[in-house]
């Protein structure tokens, strides 16, 4: 195995492409970027126990994914092209009824091969065993929000256990002691979590000061449902119980009107905007991207989980949100590529409290680079346009997140492995549900 995986060291990236210009990129000792800048490498190039040629190369901030299932790569291709209620019902929730820690711990390892392979290095996971899932991210460098599905189906018994699988799943990551690996609360959705436990996730989250990840208004379904129960509308609902702060990330958000928008930006909510499973489910409406912009919130790009999707692919997200949002809302200049790319990175890291997700001095070294070679980078006229419009997540060859090269030359060690694993974690879980 190459030495550079080994362990976190001083890097130095020489000639590399950032923002049009020719730079190098020093990586200290604390994997942040110590210093940035044209001809810089004569100073740092004795010092660095690694140079890394980035001629040719284009570096960018590390993609950020701000909605995951991550273990739901195990039931990619298990199920598709179903109606909604059948398709949970019969196939995704009597399968997930069958995972065990293990399969999530596999599950999350190809995830995480998957999102570095196409240059995102860091997640917001909502799911299940999330002790599992932490495990799985601790060994595969990545940095990810976990937080456990909380849902209570308005059962105060079961809000007890909810409960208690939050606090514990806190206090293990707390107690990794990981920077990487932040926790957050989980509370599922409206129609699946009551006002009671939408407060206490609210007052825990506060008390811990920690992220909130939720679904929001996804069908027009759930809109109906909420004004029929409740006589409220999601977003306010969410409201009411204290959920909605600068530290909550909602996906989704397809059926918001103009005051929901103006609602989440003044609260300084974080979107996530998950065109492809939005698109697959044929949820009907494209999130209101022009008037969540208008209203200043700050946006952000999501896969969803596997099945729904069914890749962890952020090239592939942006392209399908820029053109959804153009299709739908019937407008050629709307969501340009420079304002996916942006979504994609420094959106993604606000949304997580990563920072602003640039390239400058002092922040933690999360760079990906891109072969300028590449079919799709030939022109090279506009970056945006390319990344965008033209590439895929296997246009990126080098991954580096927090210092430490997680992927170069798109070589991840023990990628063969990890894969074989979670195939094998596949198949086994398809045949327990059959027996
Ligand atoms: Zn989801």
């Amino acid at each position: 195995m190459d030495e550079i995986f080994r362990k976190k060291s001083t890097v130095l990236i020489t000639d590399v492409r950032v923002c049009g210009d020719t730079m190098d990129i020093h990586i200290d000792s604390q994997g942040r970027i110590g210093a940035i800048g044209e001809g810089i490498s004569r100073e740092y190039r004795k010092s660095s126990e690694f140079v890394l040629d980035g001629k040719r190369k284009i570096a960018l901030p590390g993609l950020v994914n701000t909605h995951t299932h991550s273990a739901m790569t195990l039931l990619r291709g298990y199920a598709d092209d179903m109606p909604l209620q059948e398709w949970l019902s019969e196939k995704i929730w009597p399968l997930e009824a069958h995972l065990t820690g293990d399969d999530v711990y596999q599950g999350t390892r190809l995830a995480c091969i998957e999102m570095i392979r196409t240059g995102t290095v860091a997640f917001n996971d909502m799911y299940f065993f999330m002790e599992d899932a932490a495990r799985a991210v601790d060994e595969m460098g990545m940095r990810a929000s976990l937080a456990y599905g909380f849902i209570d189906l308005f059962s105060e018994e079961k809000r007890e256990t909810e409960i208690g699988a939050t606090e514990k799943m806190v206090k293990y990551i707390k107690s990794m002691n990981n920077p990487r690996i932040l926790p957050a609360v989980g509370p599922h959705a409206v129609y699946t979590v009551s006002p009671v436990g939408l407060r206490w996730l609210a007052e825990y989250s506060r008390e811990e000061q920690i992220g909130i990840h939720v679904h929001l208004s996804e069908t027009e379904k759930e809109v109906n449902d909420a004004v029929a129960q409740w006589k409220m509308r999601p977003p306010q609902i969410l409201d009411e119980c204290g959920i909605l702060n600068e530290r909550t990330v909602a996906a989704h958000c397809c059926w918001l009107d103009r005051e929901e928008c103006r609602l989440l930006a003044e609260r300084g909510v974080s979107v996530s905007h998950n065109p492809v499973s939005n698109m697959k489910l044929a949820v009907n409406r494209a999130m209101p991207y022009h008037w969540l912009k208008e209203e200043g919130a700050n946006l952000s790009f999501g896969t969803d989980g596997c099945a729904s999707n069914n890749n962890l692919d952020l090239f592939e997200e942006m392209k399908v949100g820029a053109l959804l949002q153009k299709f739908y809302w019937n407008s050629q200049t709307l969501l340009s590529a420079e304002e996916a790319l942006s979504m994609a990175t420094t959106g993604g890291a606000r949304a997580l409290g990563l920072g602003n997700g640039t390239l400058e001095r002092g922040v933690p070294a999360d760079i990906i680079l891109l072969d300028m070679d590449a079919v799709c980078n030939t022109p090279f006229h506009n970056l945006a346009s390319n990344m965008v419009y033209a590439c895929q997540g296997n246009a990126v060859s080098t991954v580096i997140c927090n210092g430490k090269v997680l992927m170069k030359d798109r070589i991840i060690p023990g990628e063969d492995e990890i894969l074989q694993d979670a195939a094998k974690s596949a198949s086994d879980l398809v045949k327990r549900v059959a027996e």
